[in-house]
């Protein structure tokens, strides 16, 4: 790839300031989204893509106003239906398209070219047209749809969802009627990843509980990092109690929600864990990691892993590949052996939503889940005005690996993640 390669979170947050920017400007749109691979939750994007809608008698003056938004530093030259602006912090291109379009515009700009493609040889072997000139509206009036859902009911299909579009069979799976149920943000009953100042997260314990309330979760476990973790700031274990008495009066002042006292806990590099069993065992859920192990060969990462999983104390296994979208692919591993693994003793496996994690990716996740492992989608949030969109990322992630809301433990009530817990704990 070409380019600067720009992370989902950083692209989220260009595309929603110039958003606001241009409507609080009122350059003249009728509608203006974000398209591209951020609207399909890709890992990492080539360019921010906006899409607006206008009459084409105004796309002129639409383009010289956007171009004059506060975050735009120059524009390159305007063609006739999309302009590319650099901005304070990265290039954004804004497409136009004309009332009445905006369905064939959507799947148009959100792409992918696979799965676009797929879709243009499927309108002409019908007769129709679907291409960048019906997509403005210039020509073939035929497939004028003002929804996705019209566009694709044109082409004989059913809707397909944005995370799907990446021409990994989800055409064939929509004309069999084989498309999953997606797990949507709507499901997710609770959070099982967050830090607090016990460790690397900027907020306190009851800030992060707070903005779970504000998000209507029904529970939220709080895991902090054990003593030997590589981040910033660790949870000594010294301190476990007191960080239980305070989760405990929290319980007290906050009783609408269910706090779990959790622990993020690192796996060392024989495969057994910083915290021993005793401690471990005062845990509400315990999540396990590997940060460590860039460098080592696949086959000791598998076993670090292996021993884990099959720890009677571990419920997640977080971040599996702990790879870095756009900078790291991720450890070596030999998937196939976790997964029959987790699945067999009942250990999770987590979709991370931080942007830096997006861990597992959409394939590996279903993959995971077709082996028959649990899914846990979390925020792995350090600060209380992310949690709500690490887990939509999560969320994205996970539909882009086809996972529907039963395949998602966190799509249960607190009980239920009791219950998960208590299986694994219980003497076989
Ligand atoms: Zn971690
Ligand atoms: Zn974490």
């Amino acid at each position: 790839m070409s380019g600067p390669r720009i992370s989902l979170g950083r692209a989220h947050a260009i595309a929603s300031s110039m958003i606001a920017d241009a409507e609080y400007a009122g350059i003249g749109l009728d509608t203006i989204v974000a398209v591209g691979g951020l609207r399909r939750f890709a890992p990492v994007v080539d360019e921010v893509a906006l899409l607006g809608v206008a009459r084409e008698a105004d796309h002129a003056s639409v383009q010289t106003a956007f171009a004059r938004l506060p975050m735009v530093r120059r524009s390159r030259p305007a063609r006739r239906s999309s302009m590319t602006v650099e901005t304070t912090h990265g290039p954004v291109t804004l497409h136009l398209s004309v009332p009445g379009q905006l369905g064939a515009a959507l799947v148009w700009h959100t792409g992918s070219s696979a799965h676009v493609d797929h879709l243009r040889v499927r309108a002409g072997s019908m007769g129709l047209q679907f291409t960048a000139a019906t997509v403005r509206g210039v020509t073939s009036p035929e497939l004028a749809c003002e929804s996705e859902h019209a566009l694709y009911a044109m082409l004989g299909l059913p809707f397909i969802a944005p995370e799907l579009r990446n021409g990994s069979g989800e055409i064939e799976a929509a004309e069999r009627g084989h498309l999953p149920a997606l797990v949507s943000e709507r499901d997710i009953r609770g959070d099982l990843h967050t830090h607090s100042n016990w460790s690397d997260g900027r907020h306190a314990v009851a800030d992060m509980v707070g903005a779970a309330v504000d998000l209507g979760y029904e529970y939220v476990a709080i895991t902090d990092h054990s003593e030997r973790a590589p981040a910033s700031r660790t949870l000594q274990a010294r301190d476990v109690s007191k960080q239980r008495q305070e989760i405990d009066a929290l319980r007290h002042a906050m009783p609408h929600i269910n706090i779990l006292h959790g622990v993020e806990v690192d796996i060392m590099s024989d495969g057994s864990l910083d915290f021993d069993d005793d401690l471990l065992e005062q845990f509400d859920i315990v999540l396990a990691s590997l940060h460590d192990g860039r460098g080592d060969a696949r086959a000791r990462l598998t076993e670090r892993y292996l021993r884990a999983i099959r720890h009677p104390l571990v419920n997640v296994i977080t971040h599996p590949t702990n790879r870095v979208p756009g900078r790291f692919d991720g450890y070596p591993l030999d998937l196939d052996r976790l997964f029959a693994a987790a699945a067999e003793t009942g250990t999770a496996m987590e979709v991370d939503g931080a942007p830096g994690h997006l861990d597992m990716d959409g394939t590996v996740a279903r993959r995971a889940a077709a082996a028959g492992v649990t899914i846990v989608i979390d925020s792995d949030c350090h600060r209380v005005e992310r949690l709500g969109i690490q887990m939509e990322f999560g969320v994205g992630t996970a539909r882009r690996g086809w996972i529907g809301r039963e395949q998602v433990l966190n799509t249960g009530g607190a009980d239920e993640i009791r219950a998960f817990v208590e299986r694994k704990r219980a003497p076989r």
